[in-house]
């Protein structure tokens, strides 16, 4: 994790004054989670800049933690070592300790005064909100704000983007004014606190906060991340900020988080695809819905999330997937009478499964590819023949599309585990015969950007029972 801090005000190398360390050193910082270093990779009177890295040590968090859980390999291969967080505030208030409260021995002046500075933060997570809350976080405090998104794997483009940016916060600031917005911004983004959080927390958050955070804009949404949407602690912040309603924050929380989800949609195919295959499903009036081959879960945390829809079911052959599905369910914090609508079961779509008959409609992304061909007329006996649901809303890539792809080798398919992906035609083919032999008739859309001469990434049919 690498923080930088850079001013251009002559003399810039007041920078180590302000900061307390050395521009001429290198210093190591010992801390609960790893170690801290300060340096200086510019230091001239123009222009200087502090450099903070935190060398976050997995193993050793992996073995404090008494609570293994059963997600093993995650505790050892995790993001946190190389992304802003939780961690980077705490290296921040030991390290930076007397420059994040505003003191400067000696020059108690030049820590009074607004600088031209610029903090840059090499990878930041945005899981919740992307770009457009990162924005809505820092713009009212009055920077300027760079943000580059970084793909999750520059090899396979059809995987989208990845949830890090880099990003680059300009203003002139105060020093400890800029270090108390990242001690507080910066949890609120990544949204997943390494500590478990007590009144401590509401005290730290208030004085940190003090001037700014009573006034801006986000201030419900940065308590209720900030305090890890624990009702009692959010509301008690909430009323020394002076903000005292009758709405829930957690409530309010999920609500936000997932209009930001809508928003974000936009970015990613995935996403756009689920989005659209959401709003599909919302305008058939549909109330209770299969999402079959429902994987980890992200259509069903949209569907989960909308009250119109009174039974959200999820099936899947993959244990670990729904395992997956489970937990990022769970985060939702939906109230309770929410969160029994939804269920998961374990099965294989192949097989006729009297649990799923009696559905309106039912959504198959990006599922069918997955199966064996000799295997597809189990599976369509199995939904349109048995479980027979009002609506099918089933997605598969379109094959034509893969030449736009530069790093898809020509004749490869996207996915390892695809056992074919269909052309246009091909897939208007099989809809039809779908229709013919099992009483449906089938509407079929491009998904994704429309290229001329070889359509859209993906195609969506939606079936309706005749
Ligand atoms: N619909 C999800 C996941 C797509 S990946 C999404 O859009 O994000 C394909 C999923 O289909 C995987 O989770 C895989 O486990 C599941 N799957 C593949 N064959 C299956 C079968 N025969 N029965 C049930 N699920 C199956």
């Amino acid at each position: 994790m690498l923080l930088t801090i850079t001013t251009t005000r002559s003399p810039a190398t007041d920078l180590g004054w302000l900061l307390h360390k050395h521009p001429e050193k290198v210093q190591s910082f010992a801390l609960a989670f790893g170690t801290a270093h300060v340096f200086y990779p510019e230091a001239t009177d123009e222009r200087c800049t502090a450099a903070l890295v935190l060398d976050v040590d997995p193993v050793g968090l992996a073995r404090s933690r008494r609570n293994a859980g059963n997600e093993l390999l995650a505790q050892y291969v995790n993001d946190r070592p190389y992304v802003a967080s939780s961690f980077l505030s705490v290296a921040i208030a030991q390290v930076l300790g007397s420059a994040l409260s505003g003191k400067c021995h000696g020059k108690e002046e030049l820590a009074e005064t607004p600088l031209p500075l610029t903090a840059r933060l090499a990878a930041v997570p945005c899981r919740r909100g992307g770009e457009p809350f990162l924005r809505r976080l820092f713009e009212p405090l009055g920077y300027s704000v760079t943000a580059t998104r970084h793909p999750l794997d520059a090899q396979f483009p059809e995987w989208g983007e990845s949830p890090y940016f880099t990003v680059e916060l300009a203003a002139t600031v105060r020093l400890a004014d800029l270090l108390s917005h990242l001690y507080v911004l910066v949890p609120v983004l990544d949204d997943e606190k390494h500590y478990w959080v007590n009144t401590d927390e509401v005290e730290k958050l208030l004085r940190f906060g003090e001037g700014w955070l009573a006034t801006h804009p986000e201030k419900e949404q940065i308590t209720a991340r900030y305090l890890k949407r624990q009702g009692k602690l959010v509301r008690s912040a909430l009323a020394h900020l002076g903000f005292d309603d009758d709405t829930d924050p957690d409530e309010a929380a999920a609500a936000q988080d997932l209009a930001e989800e809508r928003l974000e949609a936009k970015v990613s195919l995935h996403e756009r695809r689920l989005a659209t295959v959401l709003s599909v499903l919302q305008s058939t009036g549909a109330k209770r819905v299969l999402d079959l081959g429902c994987g980890e879960g992200k259509l069903l945390r949209l569907l989960a999330a909308d009250p119109h829809f009174t039974d959200v079911v999820g099936v899947d052959v993959s244990a670990r997937g729904l395992e997956i599905a489970r937990q990022r369910l769970d985060r939702l914090r939906l109230p309770d009478p929410l969160k029994d609508r939804v269920k998961l079961l374990h099965g294989a779509l192949t097989y006729r499964d009297a649990r799923l008959e009696g559905f309106d409609a039912a959504a198959v992304v990006e599922v069918i590819e997955h199966l064996d061909p000799p295997r597809l007329g189990a599976f369509e006996r199995a939904l349109f023949g048995c479980a027979r649901p009002g609506v099918v809303v089933l997605t598969t890539p379109n094959r034509e599309y893969n030449v736009r792809f530069e790093n898809l080798p020509a004749g490869k398919f996207r996915h390892a585990d695809h056992r074919f992906e269909w052309t246009r035609a091909e897939f208007a083919t099989w809809c039809n015969g779908v229709c013919a032999a099992f009483g449906y008739a089938v509407r079929i859309d491009p998904l994704g950007d429309t290229d001329a001469e070889v359509g859209a990434p993906s195609q969506m049919a939606v079936f309706t029972r005749q």
